[in-house]
């Protein structure tokens, strides 16, 4: 099925000794770090590449919990590879793919596909996500457990892009889930409450004159999932938390002990509604774009563990897609590029978070939820060098030229940003360096690149 897609693994794989000179872990200290064969090791090897990382935050390798990479199906959009090759430019090692391609990730075949296309290219681990319904129709369940056992292992189900709507489905879906250790991932959106909905609903949706969408539906249908998520016993993870209202009751929901984890994406701990006002479709997202109140208490939720993770719902759209009225205009953004910078902004620099904090909401706890192993002991010895040096004391305006997947609807376009993505190291092999996107046969010579610039912009 997959042969003639890629002839060869992307990414040149022969193993790299490396050593990462006077790193800053995310708790502030320096440190050496030794890597060979794949994984930390505790001291160095004979002839190892050295990477003066004087300056730089080490932080372990991102992993995204909501990632749209389009393949199958809309490879107009983006493809495994492309949308590997932006969450590498981002400081991702791992992302899991959403179940919304053509055919739908509701088999065995496709999640296995999907996550082969991911090993052959090996930017990335990419872990596929199942969908919850057949076709995301909302009306029978998909092959959960033929997924759950496929060679994909997949644990997370979503039919997001739609919500499951239905009270009795959700209810089975989060049954069958709990005999493995899976978990649902709602997109929590109340259909019949936002047909036609463009914005959030609110004073600015009745001045523009676009259809609202009013917070309840989000909030209605994540109030109904931790009540079924509590009866049944079960794993609940909420995708895109984009309401203080939302917020409350996932505290809610934690306080009665609930198996439930929330997500929020850069984007809502940025932006707000107000951008609606430029009909720049490039604001138009699901969920809507919200009030600074809302920002400001979901950011206070991700600083004390009410929200536990940040995801980016990247979600590439063809340029024809974005380029119409904002009525016409598809929902989303792309957003892996952009992800470590924008929270630097949001929460790192406002004082909310520190870097172990955004190590533990981009990456151990993602990964937790995921059940993708290997990420919740990053920088011991023995296990997998999955990493991202970060210059977090440069700002930069964000560019086309910093988008390395196909879409380039990103909010951020023009906007100053700060910090810059130095390097990605995936299973110990370079995958970014120097800023930039490794390419076969390019290992040797660039490492030699992130030396030397390095050291002369230090003097
Ligand atoms: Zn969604």
């Amino acid at each position: 099925m997959n042969s003639g897609t890629v002839s060869s693994r992307t990414v040149n794989t022969a193993p790299i000794n490396f050593v990462v000179r006077g790193a800053t872990l995310p708790d502030g200290t320096s440190t050496d770090l030794f890597v060979s064969d794949g994984q930390f090791v505790d001291s160095a090897v004979a002839g190892a590449t050295i990477i003066d990382a004087a300056g730089l935050t080490a932080l372990p390798g991102l992993v995204d919990l909501h990632t749209h990479l389009r393949e199958p199906g809309y490879e107009q959009s983006e493809t495994v590879l492309t949308g590997s090759r932006a969450a590498a430019a981002g400081g991702f090692t791992a992302v899991h793919a959403m179940a919304n391609t053509s055919p739908v990730a509701d088999t065995a075949g496709v999640v296995e596909q999907v996550e082969s296309l991911g090993d052959q290219h090996g930017y990335v681990t990419v872990r596929p996500i199942g969908a919850v319904t057949i076709g995301l129709g909302g009306e029978r369940l998909s092959e959960i457990g033929a997924m759950a056992q496929s060679r994909a292992r997949v644990r997370v189900f979503s039919d997001d892009g739609k919500c499951v709507s239905d009270a009795l489905l959700m209810r089975r879906a989060l049954e069958y889930v709990k005999t493995f250790g899976g978990v649902i991932a709602q997109h929590a959106q109340e259909p019949r409450l936002t047909e036609g909905a463009q914005m959030n609903e609110g004073a600015l949706s009745g001045e523009l004159g676009l259809a609202g969408w009013p917070a309840v539906a989000e909030e209605s249908i994540i109030a109904r999932d931790v009540l079924l998520a509590e009866h049944v016993g079960a794993r609940l993870h909420v995708c895109h938390l984009s309401t203080a209202g939302s917020v409350d009751v996932i505290r809610w929901a934690k306080a009665r002990g609930i198996q439930v984890t929330a997500e929020v994406t850069p984007h809502h701990l940025l932006l707000t509604e107000e951008l609606a006002r430029t009909y720049d479709s490039r604001y138009k997202v699901n969920p809507p774009l919200r009030r600074d109140e809302d920002v400001r208490v979901l950011r206070e939720a991700l600083a004390d563990g009410t929200i536990d993770i940040v995801a980016t719902d990247h979600a590439p759209h063809p340029i024809e897609s974005k380029e119409c009225a904002w009525d016409e205009a598809s929902f989303g953004m792309v957003g892996l590029e952009s992800a470590l910078r924008v929270v630097q902004l949001a929460v790192v620099d406002t004082g909310l978070l520190n870097w172990t904090d955004v190590a533990r909401v981009l990456s151990s706890k993602p990964a937790e939820i995921g059940r993708l192993a290997g990420y919740d002991q990053a920088f011991t010895i023995g296990s997998a060098a999955n990493f991202t040096l970060y210059d977090a004391t440069v700002n930069r305006v964000f560019g086309v030229g910093d988008l390395r997947g196909k879409g380039i609807n990103s909010p951020y376009l023009g906007r100053e940003l700060p910090g810059r993505v130095v390097a990605t190291i995936h299973n110990g092999y370079p995958t970014v360096l120097d800023g930039d996107l490794v390419e076969a046969g390019q290992v040797e010579e660039s490492a030699v690149r992130v030396h030397e610039s390095t050291r002369s912009s230090r003097g």
